[in-house]
């Protein structure tokens, strides 16, 4: 006896890149919608309508804003971009701080983050487990960034920004060099919103 396909799909989201092609978790990439006629990020990902998907890459972005055409289903005719070509990739990275620095004082406030290198140590002797991430500001004393990573199990990650007076303004403390993250779904957004920074900074450099 033949069983109908189950027409419910409960795996995560997945979407095409428009510039490459690869597939990713929806809520991974940088999502594109029509405004007023004009290409526009949607960076929340709330906004109505058709829409295209691009990697949270430089590469992959600035290939979008090369493009002649656009699927058919989306635009016909040559696109327009709300964001200019040269200021789309710092508007990313300005987006992608304000999201880190929300995941921050969320992560906060929910007891997912905990500060200073004592509490790292104290929470590692206390339950015998590694934060599940790190992070630092690029401020941070040289001594104090190995002695972090030496309290660690190899492996784990260690995400570098900003300084300690911005870390310490985003979580609502005094300034603050180094923070633990608990395995969350909180701290893989900030892991994603701090590699993406990473990313589109070099970017800007040159
Ligand atoms: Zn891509």
């Amino acid at each position: 006896m033949k069983k109908k396909a189950a027409t419910t799909n409960k795996g995560p989201s997945v979407r095409s890149c428009v510039a490459c092609g690869e597939k990713s978790r929806k809520e991974t990439l940088v999502r594109f919608v029509l405004l007023s006629g004009e290409v526009a990020p949607d960076w929340r990902g709330t906004l109505e309508g058709r829409a295209v998907y691009a990697c949270p890459t430089p590469d992959c972005v600035r290939k979008l804003y090369a493009v002649k055409r656009l699927p058919d289903a989306f635009l016909q005719g040559a696109p327009r971009f709300a964001v200019p070509r040269e200021e789309i990739l710092a508007w990313i990275r300005d987006q992608a701080i304000a999201s880190l620095t929300h995941f921050l004082s969320l992560a906060r406030k929910s007891g997912v983050l905990t500060t200073g290198q004592n509490t790292i140590a104290d929470a590692m002797e206390r339950d015998g487990k590694a934060p599940a991430a790190v992070l630092m500001t690029a401020d941070t004393a040289d001594r104090t960034v190995r002695e972090v990573t030496r309290l660690l199990p190899a492996g784990t990650p260690i995400l570098r920004w900003g300084d300690q007076a911005s870390l310490g303004a985003a979580i609502g403390t005094r300034p603050v060099g180094v923070v633990a993250l608990a395995a969350s779904p909180i701290t893989e957004r900030i892991r994603h919103y701090g590699a993406m920074i990473n990313l589109f900074s070099l970017s800007q450099e040159h």
